[in-house]
């Protein structure tokens, strides 16, 4: 993977840490895992004892003090494992659930919620999205209502990645008779609390190994304690929580595609047709050779990017660029690379397969290819 100027030796050396921690300790079970459509839990309490689920989060709150650009390499190396699954799950606790709660939790939440799920001692999901709102989060209909010192939750969560193990949600939720962008709320909700279930674990295409859940809330009691934020603010911590999302999801995306861009280069060069090998045929090298060209477009980047995000910027416009091109370009190349691997490409004994159809998500999670080009355009055309 080629490098760039935002990474010093220190970061080098956390790079170095973690992929040989992901090559001994992940790697070499990720198949079974992606086969029982579960990679257990003690991933997270392993990766939080090694201090690299705080990596980037201040040591006050258990964190390891480092900057943005450790949690980028986190999500970089993670991919290392060959299993989207397994990152997914693991971005989903570090990228969507703690930015929130740092940013935006009270010391109280910060001490009950943060700090053990930067530990690993507790598993964090997100739920957005709903069964009749996907891209317009402004439409959601999960209702919270204040009763004394509780607030009664009733609604539902869809596509709920970490769902069905998480210790706590954190639930979008708007005042009853409130619409639009006004009115909603944020709430953090334990998995016992009464009327809080999972209804159903879905069944999905790839990133088998993460799971994905229906969550349900029927009068679910919360205390007003665990409010995350500020009343009626929701819809604009939500949009703020959705920029370093995209950014995990470029990244990783990316990272993905230079591991399986490797492995294809390698089989090109060993795999030989009409006598000799197939990436000696022009075709197929011009075709690597743009492939490769993409990536690296794609990677600077994202680089550039985390550089802003680094120095205290969300650049709506250009993090949604770097989501875009890098969800596209990791999804062209897993589409190319099954083309380059023929019949084998199609067969479950390669990795080749599963990196198409886990890329296939970055398009769609954290904001369609769609709403990315809608913010752009936003800024673009008046
Ligand atoms: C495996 C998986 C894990 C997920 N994890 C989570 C999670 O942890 N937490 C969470 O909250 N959500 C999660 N999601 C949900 C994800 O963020 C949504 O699926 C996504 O935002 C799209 O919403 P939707 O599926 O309802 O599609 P829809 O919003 O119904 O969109 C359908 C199609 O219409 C297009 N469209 C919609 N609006 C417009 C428009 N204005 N202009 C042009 N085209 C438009 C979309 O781009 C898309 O092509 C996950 C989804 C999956 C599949």
């Amino acid at each position: 993977m080629s490098e760039n100027h935002i990474f010093n030796e220190e970061h080098q050396a956390i790079r170095k840490t973690i992929r040989e921690f992901v090559l001994k300790e992940l790697t070499p079970h990720a198949d079974q895992w992606e086969e029982a459509e579960e990679f257990p839990s003690s991933v997270f309490s392993r990766l939080g004892e090694l201090g690299f689920l705080g990596l980037h989060y201040p040591e006050e709150v258990g964190g390891q003090g480092g900057d943005y650009l450790c949690g980028v390499i986190l999500a970089e190396e993670m991919m290392q494992c060959l299993s989207g699954g397994v990152a997914l799950g693991v971005g989903v606790q570090t990228d969507m659930v703690c930015p929130l709660l740092h940013k935006v939790g009270s010391e109280s939440i910060k001490e009950r919620f943060l700090r053990p799920a930067l530990e690993g001692k507790k598993i964090g999901c997100l739920g957005i999205t709903e069964p009749d709102a996907g891209s317009d989060v402004a439409s959601i209909r999960t209702t919270a209502r204040r009763d004394g010192d509780e607030y009664v939750i009733n609604g539902q969560k869809m596509f709920i990645t970490n769902g069905v193990r998480a210790d706590f949600a954190i639930v979008v939720s708007r005042e009853p008779g409130s619409s639009g962008a006004k009115g909603i709320t944020i709430f953090v909700v334990e998995k016992d609390s009464p009327g809080y279930s999972v209804s159903r674990k879905l069944d999905k295409v790839g990133m088998l190994s993460s799971d994905t859940a229906e969550l349900s809330f029927m009068d679910c009691r919360v205390p007003a304690d665990n409010m995350l934020g500020e009343e009626g603010q929701g819809f604009y911590h939500i949009m703020w929580e959705l920029q370093p999302e995209r950014l995990f999801g470029a990244v990783s995306a990316i990272a993905g595609a230079q591991i399986n861009l490797d492995m294809t280069l390698k089989y090109v060069s060993e795999r030989s047709q009409f006598g000799r090998p197939i990436g000696k045929f022009q075709t197929i090298r011009h075709r690597l050779a743009e492939l490769a060209t993409e990536i690296e477009a794609a990677r600077q980047l994202n680089y550039y990017v985390a550089g802003l995000i680094n120095a205290g910027e969300f650049p709506a416009k250009e993090i949604s660029m770097a989501k875009l091109f890098s969800s596209r370009t990791a999804c062209k190349v897993a589409d190319e690379a099954v083309q380059f691997y023929g019949g084998y490409g199609y067969m479950m004994e390669y990795p080749v397969q599963r990196f198409w159809r886990d890329s296939r998500l970055t398009r769609i999670g954290g904001g369609t290819d769609e709403i990315m080009l809608e913010i752009i355009s936003r800024q673009l055309v008046q």
